[in-house]
């Protein structure tokens, strides 16, 4: 068996603590990751600039060694000396031109006129560079003034339509030496196409921009800015999938010429996302992994066990045996739990055990006490009753002038005796019914009897005291009630008791008024209403305890036994009747009682309906 609701609380725990580990850990790690990952792209890119600004500067280095090499050649020394006119054809051809990727050749003398003015592929496309221009240019550049006896210097002049390196050496002899006899200016233009054969060398998509132009676009003056703030190449995402990094190429007076944009996939970026995708993806599946194996291994491990301490213990419940034991494998606390439960069995069946023989003992002590009781009561009214009825006979014989003429005083102290020996032996006889019924001895002879003559016998009896204590007594009975099977003398008992009670705890003046009917289902219903001293609540939930008399009553020392209702009670109840009260203090009470019909109303021979009245 498993229980849902634990693997759903664990799991939550589990989720939550994933969740909690995703948000501590993994989020940051990710963040490492990409950052990583970014900052690798960036320090790629910057290098890639630089490699950029390298090569553009290699390309100086090699004009100005290419100016060196054929401006320290006797020829051209001659040449600078105005001799050797044919020497710039001859030499610096269009195919020389090509080789060396020149564009531009100047000669100037000592005195700074220009000897030769050569170019290759330059002023036809761009229009505005004419050779006054040109020089003009090249004088501004503050080129020339950096050359010393024997040495040269490079500069990357922006020429209208075109960036251009120059580069500038003192004409020496072969073996440089001088005095100099002018200076050879050669120019090499950094233009779309040489850019991209410098990009294809490194293997780069690189870009050159020129900075002395208005109308630049947004991302240069942008990448411009970044770069003068941050002193140094930036980097600028342009899309998810490119990434530009930006350097400058600067003058030799440290003013930025030419802005260099290397342009790249972001691979790097690409894997770093990807990593950190993948990272999440396996934290994921390994997260849920956890949880079913966590939710295998808790219902293996624990709920399958629970489950079964559960049913070891429902069990228990149902078959309500505290033999039963439950039992588990392994030594954890479950176990631990299942032999507490076997303990506390043990301990329960022991106490259970010991409630038993204390209950049976008490059982065996209390049929003890009632068997003595009943002997002692059968014993003490059969010892009782034996001198009471020579006491009544002979104070009947002493009454009836059986022992000789008798004064009136005499004659009352005498039916005092018999009177009183009469209410002791109604006392005894109750005394000896209640030993019965309660051994169970009485038998009852029951036949069809009619209820009106009964009462109308009861009353007869009751006679006396109904005058004695100045009560009404009238009697309700319908001629077609069907009789009712019972003993005679038992029902006799039961009305006694009852009229007997109406009368005594009535007032003088009061009434008492019996009723019989049919109650519906076999059954015929007596009535005993009565306008006396009523009953409370509290006393009325232990009428019919033996013994029990109401405290009223005692005080007001109304004698009696408190076994009368006890004893009609289960007289009615052995005749398979009920018998009931309802009584208000101060204003009455009404008892009633059923007895099994002998057949249905108006069945039987309708008898004269018995009333009587007395004073
Ligand atoms: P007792 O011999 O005292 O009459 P019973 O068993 O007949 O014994 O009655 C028990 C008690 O019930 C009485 O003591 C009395 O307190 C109360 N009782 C019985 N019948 C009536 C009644 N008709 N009106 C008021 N109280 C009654």
């Amino acid at each position: 068996m498993t229980s849902p609701g634990i693997v759903r609380k664990t799991q939550r725990v589990v989720g939550i603590a994933l969740f909690f580990l995703l948000i501590v850990l993994f989020l940051p790690l990710q963040a490492i990751i990409f950052f990583e990952f970014t900052e690798l792209e960036r320090r790629t890119v910057t290098s890639n600039i630089e490699r950029a600004i390298n090569i553009i500067d290699d390309e100086r280095q090699q004009l100005l060694q290419l100016t060196r090499d054929n401006a320290s050649w006797n020829d051209t020394y001659s040449f600078a000396q105005g001799q050797n006119d044919g020497f710039i054809e001859q030499i610096f051809n269009q195919s020389s031109f090509e080789t060396n990727r020149l564009n531009l050749l100047i000669i100037l003398d000592t005195a700074g006129k220009v000897r030769a003015y050569k170019t290759y592929q330059f002023d036809a496309a761009r229009g505005t560079a004419n050779e006054a221009e040109v020089l003009r240019r090249v004088n501004e550049s503050g080129l020339l003034s950096r050359i010393g006896p024997d040495y040269g210097a490079t500069e990357i002049l922006q020429m209208p339509g075109l960036p251009l390196i120059l580069s500038a050496h003192p004409i020496l002899t072969n073996d440089f030496v001088g005095p100099s006899m002018g200076t050879m200016i050669m120019g090499r233009s950094l233009d779309t196409a040489r850019i991209a054969q410098l990009g294809t060398q490194l293997r780069l998509d690189l870009q050159v921009h020129r900075l002395d132009q208005p109308d630049r676009s947004e991302a240069i003056n942008s990448a411009m800015r970044e770069i003068t703030t941050a002193g140094a190449p930036v980097v600028t995402p342009l899309t998810m999938d490119s990434v530009a990094g930006y350097g400058l190429v600067t003058s030799a007076a440290g003013v930025p010429t030419l802005l260099i944009q290397v342009s790249s996939g972001r691979e790097i970026a690409w894997i770093g996302r990807t990593t950190a995708l993948y990272t999440l993806i396996a934290f994921v599946a390994a997260g849920m992994i956890a949880m079913v194996m966590l939710t295998k291994l808790l219902n293996q491990l624990i709920l399958d066990r629970l489950g079964r301490l559960i049913e070891g213990v429902k069990a228990i419940g149902t078959d309500r045996d505290l033999g039963h034991r439950v039992s588990l494998d392994d030594h954890d606390e479950l176990s631990l739990l299942a032999d507490t439960i076997n303990e506390t069995l043990r301990a329960l069946e022991q106490a259970e055990y010991e409630r038993r023989e204390a209950e049976m003992l008490r059982q065996q002590m209390w049929e003890d006490v009632i068997a003595s009781r009943r002997n002692f009561l059968a014993t003490v009214s059969h010892e009782l009753r034996t001198p009471l009825t020579p006491i009544r006979g002979y104070a009947d014989l002493m009454l009836h002038g059986i022992g000789g003429e008798i004064t009136p005083d005499q004659q009352h102290f005498l039916q005092m005796i018999q009177q009183n020996s009469r209410r002791m032996e109604a006392m005894v006889n109750d005394l000896l019914v209640m030993g019965q019924l309660d051994a169970g001895r009485i038998e009852l002879r029951t036949e069809l009897l009619a209820v009106a003559p009964a009462i109308a016998s009861v009353l007869t009896m009751l006679e006396q005291q109904i005058q004695q204590q100045q009560v009404t007594v009238s009697v309700e009975i319908p001629s077609d009630l069907p009789m009712v099977y019972a003993d005679a003398h038992r029902l006799d008992q039961i009305l006694a008791n009852l009229i007997g009670n109406a009368v005594k705890y009535t007032r003088a003046g009061g009434r008492v008024q019996i009723r019989a009917s049919y109650g519906g289902a076999d059954r015929v219903e007596v009535a005993i209403h009565d306008t006396g001293i009523g009953m409370s609540t509290t006393e009325m939930d232990r009428l019919f305890t033996p013994f029990y008399r109401a405290d009223s009553v005692m005080s007001a020392q109304i004698s009696g036994t408190g076994l009368g209702l006890s004893i009609s009670r289960s007289l009615v109840e052995l005749h398979g009747g009920t018998i009931s009260v309802q009584s208000t203090p101060d204003v009455g009470s009404v008892f009633r009682f059923t007895l099994p019909t002998g057949a249905a109303p108006g069945a039987v021979a309708p008898l004269a309906q018995a009333s009587a009245a007395a004073r």
